[in-house]
């Protein structure tokens, strides 16, 4: 049986066992839930915590390096950079704004919370990221080995912005030269870690049917109707960025019709949608630019290459509206300046994620903990990740085919 399968098969078993449980409270059932399914999700949640900081630096630094050709080409570097920046966080608007107005997290007995991490840990982490002018100094940090070790703590963002910094300073110093010795080694460094995750991924099935057997044996039938509602927000989300936002750009700036564009590029969404992989479409959709779209193809071939690394609407979206609906879970309040944390992450994130299945589960993860709230949440929402990731893909491959069309348009305009 294939892996999504016996994960879908590890949802449904913990999920109903725990229901089952649920109705025979009593002392056997917490040391059920202490001895054997909390360490069956803590193995596998460790083994993904464990690879985060090499992941996240080595996946960001290459993720803004391979922006090398931006000196040669630019103009549309630049341009392409704008529309990253700009649809990204417009993507992860609509899901906030989604997740807060269906709050498909809210009803729950918030005890939740408070038997699943312990409060005072949580406590701290909102506190320390309570005033504005705070978060701003400390987000620069001052020994970056510190801010990987903190990353898991919850103090994400330092370590990022070192990631970020580091990583246009390669650009700067070694964009021109094709064999950086650095380079392949974090070129390296992602391929293990990536690795390292799917190892984590062949304990899913075990690891999802333990953390949805704590979840549902504490909280019964609540929980499931709240994750049919999360699906559907994903859905709406993802369906009003790619055919709203993305139709509105095609119809009113590059003038084209949005379903003749989307009929002609129905391969490539195909293809995202069957593989969950913005890098296994990456051929097709650059083919399908150059013989439907008819983009020129030395633009389209930059912005395509990059983009299916580095501009992830989908993704970015999901990460938003995924820590927001766990934050509902959870009863976790997330003040103004927090929400501004998971928008600035959840662009970052989109950045970061590598385009293969399942890429963005780790980011999640450091999200979570970011804002104080248990990464075993993420166990909910992986039972029902596949379907979700098939969907995002296309609409982050969607973006950067979008994207490669209206930098054509303007550079037609100009010439
Ligand atoms: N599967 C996505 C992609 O390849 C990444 C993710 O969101 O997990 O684009």
């Amino acid at each position: 049986m294939n892996r999504p399968l016996l994960i879908i098969l590890g949802l449904v078993l913990g999920t109903a066992l725990g229901l089952l449980c649920h109705q025979w409270p009593g002392p056997w059932l917490d040391v059920l839930i202490a001895y054997i399914a909390q360490p069956m999700g803590q193995l596998f949640l460790r083994l993904i915590f464990m690879v985060v900081v090499p992941l996240v630096f080595s996946s960001l630094v290459l993720g803004i390096y391979e922006l090398k050709d931006f000196s040669k080409l630019g103009r549309v570097g630049v341009k392409t950079l704008v529309y990253t920046l700009i649809a990204a966080p417009i993507s992860v608007l609509i899901g906030l704004f989604l997740v807060t107005f269906f709050e498909p997290g809210v009803g729950l007995d918030h005890g939740i919370m408070s038997q699943l991490a312990p409060k005072s840990e949580i406590l701290e982490t909102v506190q320390s990221a309570e005033s504005a002018t705070g978060i701003l100094v400390s987000l620069i940090p001052k020994n970056p080995l510190l801010a990987a070790t903190k990353a898991l703590e919850g103090d994400m963002v330092p370590f990022m912005i070192f990631t970020l910094i580091f990583g246009m300073a390669l650009l700067l110093v070694r964009g021109n030269s094709s064999k950086d010795p650095l380079v392949g080694a974090l070129e390296s460094l992602r391929d293990v870690s990536m690795k390292i995750v799917d190892f984590s991924m062949m304990l899913a099935p075990a690891g999802v049917a333990g953390l949805m057997f704590t979840m549902t044996a504490k909280f019964g039938f609540g929980l499931i109707g709240n994750l049919g509602k999360f699906v559907l927000v994903v859905l709406l989300g993802l369906a009003i960025q790619q055919f709203v936002v993305f139709g509105a750009l095609l119809k009113f700036y590059a003038k084209k019709s949005p379903w003749l564009f989307f009929s002609q590029i129905r391969e490539v969404m195909i293809t995202a949608f069957s593989t969950s992989s913005s890098n296994a479409t990456l051929p097709t959709s650059i083919r399908v630019a150059e013989t439907n779209l008819k983009l020129d193809r030395s633009i389209s071939s930059f912005i395509l290459t990059i983009g299916s690394a580095a501009n992830q609407n989908g993704t970015a979206l999901y990460e938003g509206v995924t820590v927001l609906f766990l934050a509902q879970i959870f009863g976790v309040h997330l003040g103004f300046d927090q929400q501004i944390i998971v928008l600035f992450m959840s662009v970052v994130a989109g950045i970061g994620t590598a385009g293969v299945p399942g890429g963005s589960i780790p980011l999640i993860v450091i999200v979570l903990q970011s804002v104080g709230i248990p990464p075993e949440g993420i166990g909910l929402v992986l039972g029902v990740d596949r379907l979700l990731d098939m969907c995002r893909t296309v609409l982050n491959v969607t973006g950067d085919l979008v994207c490669a069309q209206v930098v054509d348009t303007s550079e037609r305009r100009r010439s």
